[in-house]
């Protein structure tokens, strides 16, 4: 690959269209025999898709549901939680993660995240359990696990639910399990961007747990029994069928995908590691590279650099969810998370995804080397 084209060419954060390519065919055979068939809402792909992950993560059962906002909204309703209940989650996440925990009535408690892996730091989770903790919905954000065993001690001792937040880890593995399949559900979003993307709005809880399971698939869809019957009130959260045909195709491939990824982020990480701080590999996880993302002082320094160099970053996030607007009304000040607060200021992702080329990323961290010597 020439610098001129380097040069040219942004480097984006993510290239769908060329992930599409070698799967074209597929994917609009799968499209037409849909089209054809005239069944687009919870027919025989979603039912295939359903099982299809479910035995992926060795689990009972799978609910395809309208996105991973739903799935964990759903999955928190269905458990029984509810106004005057805690959830336990951390203000370093996308804010489905704590918006969810506020749509059932329940109120976030939000605990701070370690410094190496910015998923929750679990010596900071009992301080904050009372008498009204009842769950915990645990991010592996950027498609890094977390520490499943301790989080799976501290819940056991005080009964909690653990919902797996797993919007950015499809098939990251803790000690050789996927995520999602540890706690008493896994929420997986399928929105286009996330590994294993659809091509519009997705999302699926997985359990083990069968009455879970059977209140979830009712909740999809108006708390249907019968032909219009309803033995509550629901919601029309329901996954459409070529949304599920898509995945199905995808999901033949994502382990592939991920290692991918994976190639890609140890490329960087060999180059960038005295430079800025890297992501971390633990030996009992596999880390998916939803985002690889660096920490350092110089953030907007490198963010500028690689501007200049046509190559795409974002700040995943920005502003930590305990000092959003959205959550004022649970009253937590700055100094509150200084963890999260330090990473809202350091953290930058850079282009990670299966078909970025090794010498474009050499080159991306080549740039960042730079910026900060
Ligand atoms: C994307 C995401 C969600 C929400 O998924 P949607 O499908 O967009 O509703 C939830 N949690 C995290 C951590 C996410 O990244």
């Amino acid at each position: 690959m020439s610098e001129t084209y380097l040069n040219k060419d942004v480097i984006p954060m993510l290239d769908l269209k060329a992930q599409y390519m070698p799967i074209k065919e597929k994917i609009k055979s799968a499209l037409k025999e849909i089209i054809e068939s005239g069944q687009f809402v919870l027919g025989q792909n979603v039912c295939s898709l359903e099982e299809e992950i479910a035995a992926y993560h060795t689990v009972k059962h799978g609910v395809g549901l309208a996105s991973g906002t739903d799935s964990l909204h759903l999955c928190l309703k269905a458990l029984g939680i509810k106004r005057g209940d805690e959830v336990i989650t951390t203000p370093f996440t996308f804010i489905a993660s704590a918006e969810s925990i506020a749509y059932v009535g329940a109120t976030p408690v939000f605990v701070d995240i370690n410094r190496d892996t910015l998923n929750i730091n679990v010596s900071k989770i009992e301080e904050r359990i009372t008498k009204k903790t009842t769950a915990i919905v645990i991010v592996h954000l950027f498609g890094q696990p977390a520490d499943m065993t301790e989080i799976m001690e501290i819940a056991n001792k005080y009964n909690l639910y653990v919902i797996e937040d797993c919007a950015q880890a499809f098939g990251a593995k803790y000690k050789d399990i996927p995520v999602g399949s540890m706690g008493d559900a896994g929420c997986f979003s399928f929105y286009p961007s996330k590994n294993l993307g659809a091509y519009g709005d997705g999302g699926m809880m997985i359990s083990n747990n069968t009455d879970l399971y059977k209140k979830v698939m009712l909740l999809r869809n108006h708390g249907t029994v019968g032909p219009y019957e309803h033995s509550f009130l629901g919601y029309n959260s329901r996954l459409d069928e070529i949304q599920a045909a898509i995945l199905r195709i995808k999901l033949k491939q994502i382990d592939e995908y991920n290692q991918k990824r994976r190639n890609i982020a140890h490329i960087y990480t060999s180059i960038l590691s005295d430079s800025v701080f890297c992501p971390v590999e633990l030996p009992d996880r596999s880390h998916v590279y939803h985002q690889y993302t660096i920490q350092s002082p110089s953030r907007d320094i490198i963010k500028e650099a690689l501007s200049n160099n046509s190559v795409s970053s974002v700040v995943y996030y920005p502003l930590p969810l305990h000092l959003q607007q959205a959550f004022q009304y649970l009253h937590y000040t700055e100094g509150d998370f200084p963890v999260s607060e330090i990473a809202s200021r350091e953290v930058l992702s850079i282009p990670v995804y299966p078909e970025l080329e090794p010498e474009q990323a050499e080159h991306i961290a080549g740039i960042i080397r730079q910026a900060v010597t």
